[in-house]
């Protein structure tokens, strides 16, 4: 099966639409999201209606927590609060009742655990290092592990015999097997992988482009994309929302 991985939305909704538009060439049958639909952005409500058409198998992110008032903002920035405060004003009821109905625990599907921070803390960790991913296998029992959060394309590999994780920056466009490759003698060395799709609608990592992932569960490969978007329809939209500019900048920057 086909599955459109996406994550960290953040109400982009011009994103979110190079996205699908982009996707539509791998024919996928499942989208799972990663949390985060909503907060900074300037289109909660359509990002979570077109999420909803999706049919999208969804957990919760600590932004749609804070939109739904679940979670404390004092432990946010001053201009992610300004942003949530917005985002609060601007939710419909239809988009309050489907966050607040969000799994906040992870979502298991066949092989693979869907989670927004991490498996051990689903809503605030942030796995960014190896040592994190590490402590973070002992809290999920599937092979491989879908996270977000970061805004960070990543993969954090542990083959079972060693003690150490190892960390891979993808390459977009360029199909990662998941599996080993078995030896002549049919062994292969056990593998497990946490895995991050990147941000669609804030990405992180330097390179503004939306990021997602393509992954075949039965084939095993996860395929990471990047898509170019109208950044400035997204920034100008959150210039007349009134949005912080700091997070309006950091768009065109991908930081
Ligand atoms: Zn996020």
């Amino acid at each position: 099966m086909r599955v459109l991985v996406i994550s960290d939305i953040h109400g982009n909704l011009t994103a979110l639409q190079a996205v699908l538009e982009d996707a539509a060439q791998f024919n996928y049958e499942e989208v799972w999201c990663l949390g985060d639909t909503v907060g900074y952005g300037p289109e909660p409500n359509e990002c979570i209606t077109l999420v909803r058409q999706l049919k999208a198998a969804c957990v919760v992110g600590n932004h749609d927590w804070a939109a739904i008032e679940r979670m404390d903002i004092e432990d946010f920035n001053a201009e992610a609060r300004r942003a949530v405060l917005w985002t609060r004003q601007e939710l419909s009821p239809e988009s309050l009742a489907w966050l607040s109905e969000l799994p906040s625990t992870p979502i298991v599907k066949g092989e693979f655990t869907l989670t927004h921070g991490s498996p051990r803390d689903p809503v605030w960790e942030y796995v960014l290092y190896p040592s994190t991913a590490r402590a973070n296998f002992d809290a999920f029992s599937t092979p491989f592990c879908l996270v977000g959060h970061t805004h960070v394309p990543a993969l954090h590999v542990w083959v079972e015999s060693e003690t150490s994780v190892r960390a891979i920056s993808p390459t977009p466009n360029r199909v990662l097997a998941l599996r080993p490759a078995e030896k002549a003698d049919g062994a292969a060395p056990s593998l497990r992988i946490i895995l991050n799709p990147g941000s669609v609608g804030q990405p992180r990592d330097n390179d503004p482009r939306a990021a997602y992932a393509i992954l075949n569960t039965k084939e095993a490969t996860w395929l990471p994309r990047r898509v170019a978007y109208a950044i400035e329809i997204t920034q100008a939209h959150m210039r007349s929302a009134g949005l912080p500019e700091r997070l309006i900048n950091r768009l065109s920057f991908g930081w």
